[in-house]
């Protein structure tokens, strides 16, 4: 097994200390292909909690006063820490979720772009002076701080969620109380760890772990805090609900990364090869357990029975096992909760029709590893059309044309992204534009750039995080009337 990284501390991290839970109760954290121990982190009750938003609220005047400058020289710090310690942040990750070390080196770096990128937007938060409405009068709009803020994270993407709110939220002078997911906590205590070796100063940024039973009262006691003004949280669409409905009581802001069910359309003007790739990334990437994965691929009819034929060879040749090993490129599932949920949508695609190709069954090497997996025959009486599989079962169904494709896509409460593959310019126009979610990949499964704003529509959430857009969820317009200044004589 690898060694865990020398600077990764095992303790929360609340105003610039390493401190255990008031209960001293400590939190097993697993590998999810061994299931051996990689160590324990603290429990985190409402007081810890409550401890770390003081923490975070002492530390905000000096930081929202500083100059954009500053915080950027500290945030492009932080960011040269993570790539230089990037394989060993690579490696804590396949650790700790499981994700094959190929994949986990990619989110570092993406992780670590969202503090280069919001270092730079932070100094362009600019404001307006607007035409006055009065001669003696002047308006001036600047871009605030909101305090402290909130961040709930989930463990597909351990690093990336975490930075794609921390970098953004500290870049406009907020400072930041994060609960990472149960299952992933180490990557979210080694970014802080960088934090305290690049001089992030105490109080910026604090992370509180947890276990499932913790979340909720960790959650309530964010929301319940009047410092706390935002809460920023990226998980499932029954907790963003719950969140959110929580938040109104003091009308705590919120921005909801949700549930997807992105279809993921083959027209047959498609290139052929290039559709089976996008689909094979978007698909089996992180054994399918991301929200923006094809969770429906609906081919056209006249190519369905090769490009079917042509995914099920692509899936055969997928290694499965240990993320560390070289070689392989799909890792376990996050847990059994997970596996049995993607063994339910099987068993009833199949007894409502589906055919597999190949796969269909957990995987010989045990615990929660599940066989790269072909379904045909899905319709929307399956369950899998429906629900996010967040495993590695692509589900297909064919289409007659574009007007059922576009149906057939939409019908959804989601809309986070969806994809297409076609070669006709006037179909990806009309096909871009119809198609219901926040987010559009044509002719390519990898859609993700710290550049680009990321968020859904509908069921899928509210706000984008990333690029220009993403800072400015994490500010407040304040309006100056800068009046009696006398007029023009
Ligand atoms: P989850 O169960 O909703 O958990 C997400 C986070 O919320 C975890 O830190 C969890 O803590 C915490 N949490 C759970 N219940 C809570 C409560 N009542 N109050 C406060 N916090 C609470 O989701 P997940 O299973 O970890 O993540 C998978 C989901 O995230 C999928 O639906 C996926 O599509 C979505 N996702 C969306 C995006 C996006 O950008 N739209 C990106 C990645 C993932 P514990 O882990 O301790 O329970």
């Amino acid at each position: 097994m690898a060694k865990l990284p020398e600077f990764l501390k095992m303790d929360c991290y609340v105003g610039g200390a390493w401190v255990a839970a008031g209960s001293a109760e400590r939190l097993d954290v697993v590998d999810p292909a061994t299931g051996e121990s990689l160590g324990s982190v603290p429990r985190m009750g409402a007081s810890d909690t409550q401890a770390a938003i003081a923490a975070a609220q002492a530390a905000h005047e000096d930081w929202s006063g500083r100059t954009a400058g500053d915080r950027a020289r500290v945030l492009n710090a932080w960011a040269s820490a993570m790539r230089d310690h990037a394989e060993d942040l690579a490696q804590l990750m396949t650790l700790e979720q499981g994700k094959p070390l190929s994949e986990a080196r990619v989110e570092v770096e993406y992780a670590a772009s969202f503090f280069s990128w919001f270092a730079e937007e932070g100094r362009r938060l600019y404001g307006d002076i607007i035409p006055s409405h009065r001669q003696d009068a002047r308006i001036l709009v600047t871009r605030n701080s909101l305090g402290v803020v909130g961040g709930i994270t989930p463990w597909n993407f351990p690093s990336a969620m975490v930075t794609r709110k921390a970098a953004p939220a500290l870049a406009a002078g907020n400072c930041m109380v994060l609960k990472p997911a149960e299952a992933t906590p180490l990557s979210a205590l080694a970014i802080a760890s960088l934090a305290d070796m690049v001089g992030v100063p105490p109080g910026v940024f604090n992370v509180v772990t947890g276990g499932r039973e913790d979340a909720p009262v960790i959650g309530k006691a964010m929301i319940d805090s009047p410092l706390v003004r935002k809460i920023g949280f990226t998980g499932s669409t029954a907790v963003g609900k719950q969140l959110m409905r929580d938040c109104a009581g003091d009308l705590t802001k919120v921005s909801l990364e949700l549930g997807g069910n992105a279809a993921f359309i083959v027209f047959e003007d498609a290139d052929f090869d290039a559709a089976l790739e996008g689909v094979q990334i978007c698909k089996f990437r992180n054994a399918g357990q991301t929200c923006i994965a094809a969770n429906r691929i609906l081919v056209q009819e006249s190519i369905h029975d090769s490009f079917v034929a042509a995914l099920t060879a692509k899936a055969e040749q997928i290694r499965v096992g240990h993320g560390l090993d070289a070689g392989v490129s799909q890792g376990p599932l996050i847990d059994t909760r997970g596996l049995e949920k993607v063994e339910l949508l099987v068993a009833d695609a199949l007894e409502k029709g589906a055919t597999i190709h190949t796969g269909g069954a957990r995987h010989a090497a045990g615990g929660t590893y599940y066989q790269p997996t072909i379904l045909t025959g899905v319709t929307s009486a399956m369950d899998i059309s429906h629900q996010e599989v967040f495993g590695p079962v692509a589900a297909i169904g064919s289409f007659r044309d574009e007007a059922e494709a576009i149906a057939m896509a939409n019908d959804t409460p989601y809309g986070l992204a969806g994809y297409f593959y076609s070669r006709d310019v006037g179909r990806i126009f009309r096909v871009a534009d119809a198609l219901k979610t926040g987010i559009v990949g044509v002719n390519t499964g990898l859609i993700s750039t710290e550049v680009a704003p990321f968020g859904g529509v509908k069921e899928s959430g509210i706000g984008r995080e990333g690029s220009k857009y993403g800072i400015e969820d994490w500010t407040e317009l304040k309006y100056i009337c800068l009046a009696g200044l006398g007029a023009v004589a």
